[in-house]
């Protein structure tokens, strides 16, 4: 049987061209790590059809150099757009800039040793393998977020191309006489043929894995997380909740949940507008978040209404929490929204193995009732006496939720 290398590399070409047309057409609106790997593979595919083009024309010929100068761009610049793609699927920003600056040096290289046919190829696939030996790197660093298994197909198809295109390298700088052209039917550039084909799969099934991924990734956050404020909503803060109370029973810690309801909110709408009273919720839900422990859980649970469930905290903790809010909107909250902004609150802490989720936002939501009805801008624990009175105000907590909620 007779494998002819140019087919191989015509049929991996136009695999990639068709990827290259099919990827944005059938995945519609995408964001910028699936559009730089879309851009990516055309890029990689122009690359290979400027470099199969180039071998019909004069070797040695000004159209012979341009054309293969620029499928070079094309396929270490197609690279390095694809592993700024690969970094931000891994939850990373896209600041490695070595594979870049390797696209850029690479052509101009070639282009400049163009005579000499040894250096370029050996120019030209030395640092194919090195780029792709610092995006497989870059791959192989455990990602910023959970991502599945398509990052593993990426690094096969990487080193697999990696040793097939240093094995060119090798051939073509020391060894010229057999391989004088790329389309030499040399058993290592056979390889290689052969590679570029399984990695073109690869490559098309790991960009939609991927894509998949982030997708269900967004799902995930816009199902769990409040629009507005970036907070749980309250579907999921109540199973999150309900997850630590079960925690704190079987260890025995306290737990407590602090429900907090903006006063006079309708007034700050009705007088300032909409946009005002967005813009203190989501001041209001920094803040919180700025204020609490990594464990604890703060959650949007109605219009101006919140939540926050202290994990490992008795009361005494909880109402320092709230001491630590209310200096802090007492002291930022005009300066920031440009108005005053108060709120009333009703503590629970869990009370024996007995008590429920349920029972401890009645009771919560009780005080809060109480606290509405005393006249607002204060917080009453479980027994139903005011804890606003007794705190005094920790400046230090108050710097830190005031730098962290910027
Ligand atoms: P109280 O002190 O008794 O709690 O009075 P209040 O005005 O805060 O309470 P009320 O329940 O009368 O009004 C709550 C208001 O919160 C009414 C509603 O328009 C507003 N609200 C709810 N969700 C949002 C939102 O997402 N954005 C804005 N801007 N306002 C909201
Ligand atoms: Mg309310
Ligand atoms: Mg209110």
């Amino acid at each position: 049987m007779h494998i002819d290398i140019a087919t191989l590399l015509i049929g991996m070409t136009v695999c990639m061209i068709t990827m290259a047309v099919a990827l944005p057409a059938v995945m519609g609106e995408v964001n910028q790590a699936a559009r730089r790997a879309q851009a990516g593979i055309l890029m990689q595919a122009c690359g290979w059809a400027l470099l199969l083009l180039s071998g019909l024309f004069a070797p040695g010929s000004l159209a012979d150099l341009t054309a293969s100068s620029f499928a070079m761009a094309g396929l270490a610049g197609g690279l390095a757009l694809n592993a700024t793609a690969f970094d931000l699927w891994c939850g990373r920003p896209a600041h490695d800039r070595a594979p870049a600056v390797i696209a850029i040096v690479l052509p101009v290289g070639y282009a400049v040793g163009f005579s000499s046919y040894a250096f370029r190829v050996g120019w030209a696939n030395g640092l194919l393998t090195l780029q792709m030996a610092l995006v497989a790197i870059a791959l192989w660093r455990k990602p910023a977020v959970t991502v599945g298994r398509w990052r593993y197909l990426l690094l096969f198809s990487l080193i697999g191309q990696m040793v097939v295109t240093a094995g060119r390298g090798v051939l073509g700088a020391f060894f010229t006489e057999s391989y004088p052209t790329f389309l030499a039917p040399h058993p290592i550039n056979l390889a290689f043929a052969l590679m570029a084909n399984a990695t073109t799969v690869l490559s098309l099934v790991a960009i939609l894995l991927a894509h998949r991924d982030e997708a269900a990734r967004e799902l995930q956050r816009l199902a769990t997380e409040d629009g507005l404020t970036g907070v749980l909503n309250r579907r999921a803060w109540v199973a999150s909740a309900t997850t630590a109370l079960s925690l704190s029973e079987r260890h025995g810690h306290p737990v407590a949940v602090l429900m907090i309801d903006l006063d006079h909110f309708k007034r700050i709408n009705d007088a300032l507008g909409h946009d005002a009273g967005d813009r203190a919720l989501t001041f209001v839900a920094r803040a919180l978040r700025a204020a609490v422990r990594s464990g604890d859980l703060v959650g949007r649970y109605g219009g101006e209404e919140f939540c926050v469930l202290m994990n490992h905290a008795d009361l005494q903790a909880t109402i320092a929490f709230d001491a630590r809010m209310r200096a802090f909107l007492g002291e930022a909250a005009k300066g920031e929204l440009g108005f005053e902004l108060n709120y009333s609150a009703g503590i629970a802490t869990r009370e024996g193995v007995e008590d429920s989720l349920a029972a401890m936002l009645k009771r919560a939501d009780d005080n809060l009732y109480a606290a509405k009805h005393q006249g607002r801008a204060r917080t009453l624990d479980s027994a139903g006496l005011s804890v606003h009175d007794t705190i005094t105000r920790s400046s230090g907590n108050y710097a830190a939720i005031a730098a962290a909620s910027g």
